[in-house]
């Protein structure tokens, strides 16, 4: 069935991956956007189609949201690089913005999926992390901006639900890569990628023991798409990511390899609550969504690497 479909957050990475793909799914997609991380030209080559439509607003505020039947609210800066300059517009993006997007939920009768993170388990005391695991996070630290609004964002949705019966669900997603993230986002695949072309040594924070488990953005968009699918979901939220779990040394070393570039590895300080290990349990969205990621590492890098060498 044709749905008109708003994706708040739409000129971003993930985001223009998700407009391009409901688009291919024959969808009609508002795309908002304030440009604040996003860019242009991830969604040039949707403008001209007229099933795409762009609004450019911020998403605190915005006063012109479309009457729609669903929502993706991916609208956050979302590099750790933003935390200490954006503070006020990440946690009201996440807050406010929720709020906001929830309101015009219920007034258009719509399903809503929150892109929260795996940012709410913070420096994880529970490994791998399942759904029910409360999180371990630093309100006050510079992270807490992120972490705490997208966890309070998480309690708005479900307060929503409870109170007013609405649909809407809560994708917690694990660290993503792939094409059209920004060169200087300041997340690490972008980052030693461009380091590695540019044939500049990658900067691997502290002694790289620390652990991320990457996810190429094919596979992402699937899930996200999947959870807003289905109905009478079991659980309001879903864990979505890959659970193939590297330390960032591992990573530094696929990206030399990959590259074939003559950089080396130099150590910088590691950030202020730079969480020690990261590794999604996915069985509830293995089983009720029928989801799981399929692209490794080695390929997902290939791949975005292409892009950036284009
Ligand atoms: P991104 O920075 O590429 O995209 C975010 C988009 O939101 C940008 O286009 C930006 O301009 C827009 N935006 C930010 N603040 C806004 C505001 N106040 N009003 C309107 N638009 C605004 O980052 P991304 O990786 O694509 O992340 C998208 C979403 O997914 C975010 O909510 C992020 O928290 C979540 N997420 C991403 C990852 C990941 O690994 N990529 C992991 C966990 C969660
Ligand atoms: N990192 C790194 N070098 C960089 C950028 C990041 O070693 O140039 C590390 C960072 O300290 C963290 C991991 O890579 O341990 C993932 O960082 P990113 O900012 O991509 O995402 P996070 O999972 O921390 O939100």
């Amino acid at each position: 069935m044709q749905r008109r479909i708003l994706v708040t957050g739409g000129a971003g990475f993930l985001g223009s991956h998700l407009c391009e793909r409901l688009i291919d799914d024959g969808h009609e997609v508002v795309c908002l956007d304030n440009f604040g991380s996003g860019r242009r030209r991830n969604i040039e080559h949707l403008e001209d189609d007229p099933k795409f439509e762009l609004i450019e607003q911020d998403v605190r505020t915005a006063s012109s949201l479309p009457a729609v039947d669903r929502i993706y609210h991916l609208a956050s800066r979302a590099s750790p690089a933003d935390f200490t300059d954006f503070p006020v517009e990440i946690a009201l993006a996440n807050t406010q913005g929720t709020k906001h997007l929830l309101d015009h939920a219920r007034a258009s009768n719509a399903r809503m999926v929150f892109a929260s993170t795996s940012e709410v388990y913070g420096d994880p005391e529970v490994h791998p992390q399942p759904e029910t695991y409360n999180g371990n996070v630093n309100i006050r630290g510079v992270r807490g901006c992120y972490d705490e609004s997208k966890r309070f964002g998480e309690t708005l949705t479900v307060a929503y639900n409870r109170e007013y019966d609405l649909d809407v669900r809560t994708a917690r997603i694990f660290n993503t890569y792939g094409p059209r993230m920004r060169p200087d986002d300041g997340r690490v695949v972008p980052t030693f990628i461009t380091q590695a072309l540019n044939g500049t040594n990658l900067t691997v924070y502290g002694d790289g023991k620390q652990t991320r488990s990457f996810c190429y953005v094919e596979d992402l968009i699937d899930g996200l798409v999947a959870l807003m699918r289905l109905d009478d979901p079991k659980y309001n939220v879903y864990n979505l990511g890959n659970n193939n779990e590297r330390t960032i040394l591992e990573l530094a070393e696929a990206v030399i390899k990959a590259t074939n570039t003559n950089s080396d590895i130099t150590h910088e300080p590691l950030p202020e609550d730079d969480p020690r290990q990261r590794n999604p349990d996915i069985k509830r969205a293995k089983n009720d969504l029928n989801w799981a990621p399929e692209i490794n590492l080695q390929e997902g890098l290939n791949k975005t690497i292409s892009h950036f060498q284009d």
